[in-house]
C-alpha cells in the first residue's frame, strides 16, 4: 500500500543495448500519456534526413560512440521546453554517463523538478547479444554489426551503469527482470511505478 500519489510522471528507462527499453518505453509513456525523448531516435532521424546535426553524428552512431554531451544535453533540453512534456516524459537513452546526469539535473532544478523514477531494464549479456543480431537482420540497423554491438555494450557498462549508482542513492531506481514476453515486462514496470505512489491520470 502506498499512503501518496504523485501526478506528474517524470521517467527515465535504462539498459543495455537490446534490453527491449525502446519498446517498453513506448509502453510505459501511453499508459501514463506523456511523451517518450529518445535521443537515438533524434539522431536517427537527423541522419536519416541528412542535416547538419545528422552529418555531425552519424560516423559517431554508426561507430557505437557517444554522441559528445553538450551536443546531446542541448538537444534534451530543447525537447524538454516544448509543450507536451510540462507535467511529464519519459526518457530513453539518456542521460547516459555521469556528465549527462549532472546536465540534466541541472535543467531540472532550474524548473523545480526531478525524475520520478528510473526504471532498469536488466538482461543477460547473451539475451541482448541475441536480441541485437536479430534486429540487425531483420533491420538492417548499421550500428548493429558484431564489432559495434561489442562496444555499445562495453560503454554501458563503463559508462551508463554507474549513473544507476547515482540514481540508486536518490532511492528512485526500479529494476526490473527484462526478459519475458513484451506484456509481462509492461506490467512489473507498472506495477513498481504504481508501488511508488505514480498514478495513470487520464488522457488530456
Ligand atoms: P540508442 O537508440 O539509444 O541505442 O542510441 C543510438 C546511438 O545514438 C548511440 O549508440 C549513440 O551513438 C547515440 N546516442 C543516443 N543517446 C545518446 C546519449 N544520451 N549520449 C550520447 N550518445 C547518444
Amino acid at each position: 500500500m502506498t499512503d501518496s500519489v504523485n501526478s506528474s510522471a517524470r521517467f527515465l528507462i535504462v539498459g543495455p543495448q537490446g534490453s527491449g527499453k525502446g519498446t517498453q518505453g513506448v509502453r510505459i509513456a501511453a499508459a501514463f500519456h506523456i511523451p517518450v525523448v529518445s535521443t537515438g531516435d533524434v539522431f536517427r532521424a537527423n541522419v536519416a534526413a541528412g542535416t547538419p546535426l545528422g552529418q555531425k553524428v552519424q560516423a559517431i552512431i554508426e561507430a557505437g560512440d557517444l554522441v559528445p554531451d553538450e551536443l546531446t544535453s542541448e538537444i534534451v533540453r530543447d525537447r524538454l521546453s516544448q509543450a507536451d512534456a510540462a507535467d511529464g516524459f519519459l526518457l530513453d537513452g539518456y542521460p547516459r554517463n555521469l556528465g549527462q546526469v549532472s546536465d540534466l539535473d541541472d535543467f531540472l532544478r532550474g524548473r523545480d523538478e526531478s525524475l520520478d523514477a528510473v526504471i532498469e531494464l536488466r538482461v543477460p549479456r547473451e539475451e541482448s547479444i541475441a536480441r541485437l543480431s536479430l534486429r540487425a537482420q531483420e533491420q538492417g540497423r548499421t550500428d548493429d554489426t558484431e564489432e559495434v554491438i561489442a562496444n555499445r555494450l562495453g560503454i554501458y557498462e563503463r559508462e551508463t551503469a554507474p549513473i544507476l549508482g547515482v540514481y540508486g542513492e536518490r532511492g528512485i531506481v526500479d529494476t526490473i527482470d527484462g526478459v519475458g514476453s513484451l506484456d509481462e515486462i509492461t506490467d512489473r514496470i507498472v506495477a513498481a511505478l504504481e508501488a511508488r505512489g505514480l498514478i495513470r491520470t487520464a488522457a488530456a
